[in-house]
């Protein structure tokens, strides 16, 4: 798929084009500009050559509940997007931000091989649409995104934003804004930003650990972003929100899964503002370094969480069995 010229080839012509194209695009979800029969015929010509709307991608299919797509971009660069289906109707894409990650965090095998650049507001859109129009046929839709994929969406800011408001447009994909959330390693400024921005986007941090020597660790990104200076953001981003964070923590064996890290996490999150989060406990999928915390373990550390109030939940391992859990999309 290639929609970069298309601003171009319309300009000039009616300007209920461009909106007719992205209804076209985004909303009956075309793969062939013929369908467009709004559009006069030679133009559909000229978009069919200049923007063609074929996605070049390879799906993987675990079961009914996952399925992984290794999309070629149009440069030869490789990107994954994982769906992910919960109960009927709800149908999550989780989108790459980047091709890539120069975050290079240890657990996780997207930015082993490195950071080759950011991603186009369009290219990830396409991700979104590729499994759009495969939901299409069973009658179903994308309802939820999350920037979980691929790469760090705050050193992506704008084309990430240019990319939310396209996916929540009502004449186009219509997802709502609530039902879209980003996570951050902790870039402090994204946080901040995204406390501006008028649309109520959900925000996860990636803290996974509960101080600066466990966290730079695992995290390199810690040295700029410690642990004070995400929570001073985050509490930035309360005062004009309102609205609940999610706190994400891997769980990984031996490391930061014991009961006195347990308590050690909540005094943190005890100096977050009006206790506006929750607690997302992942246990860590096999990317080959480290081991995951056993369930057991996980359940006391999440008792340790509940005892003291703190409100915890754990995250599904959906689509580990095609290496599309969390961390594990390589690009490959
Ligand atoms: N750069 C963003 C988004 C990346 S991935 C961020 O850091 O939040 C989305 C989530 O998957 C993050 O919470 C990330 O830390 C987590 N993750 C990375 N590797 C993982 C692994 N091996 N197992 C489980 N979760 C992992």
């Amino acid at each position: 798929m290639n929609l970069i010229n298309l601003e171009k080839i319309l300009s000039g012509k009616p300007s209920f084009y461009l909106k007719e194209v992205r209804r076209a695009v985004f909303k009956k979800l075309i793969k062939d500009w013929n369908e467009a029969t709004i559009l006069p015929q030679e133009l559909r010509a000229e978009l069919n050559e200049k923007c063609p709307l074929d996605i070049e991608a390879d799906i993987l299919a675990s079961d009914d509940n996952a399925a992984k797509a290794v999309l070629e971009l149009k440069d030869g660069c490789k990107i994954e997007t994982v769906l992910m289906r919960h109960e009927a109707g709800r149908n999550t894409v989780c989108v790459s931000s980047q091709v890539g990650c120069p975050l290079a965090c240890k657990f996780c095998a997207t930015g082993q091989n490195g950071f080759k650049r950011n991603l186009e507001p369009l290219e990830i859109v396409e991700q979104v649409l590729l499994f759009a129009r495969i939901l299409k046929q069973k009658n179903e839709r994308v309802s939820n995104i999350v920037f979980m994929g691929m790469g760090e969406p705050f050193l992506n800011y704008d084309n990430v934003i240019q990319a939310i408001l396209i996916l929540n447009d009502k004449n186009g994909f219509n997802i709502g804004a609530r039902h879209i959330s980003v996570s951050t390693i902790g870039i402090a400024e994204g946080i901040e930003k995204l406390g501006e921005f008028p649309f109520q986007i959900n925000l996860a941090i990636s803290l996974h650990a509960p101080n600066n020597e466990l966290r730079g660790k695992i995290i390199s990104a810690n040295k700029k972003y410690p642990i004070e200076k995400i929570i001073e953001a985050a509490n930035r981003y309360l005062e004009k929100t309102d609205r609940q964070i999610m706190v994400e923590y891997l769980m990984i064996k031996d490391f930061n899964d014991s009961e006195s890290c347990a308590q050690e996490l909540i005094k943190i999150l005890q100096k977050l503002k009006r206790g506006l989060f929750i607690v997302n406990l992942i246990a860590y999928n096999p990317t080959g370094i480290f081991k995951p915390s056993s369930s057991e373990q996980i359940k006391k550390f999440r008792q340790v969480l509940e005892k003291n109030g703190i409100k915890a939940t754990q995250r599904w391992k959906f689509g580990r069995d095609i290496k599309g859990a969390c961390g594990q999309l390589a690009g490959k």
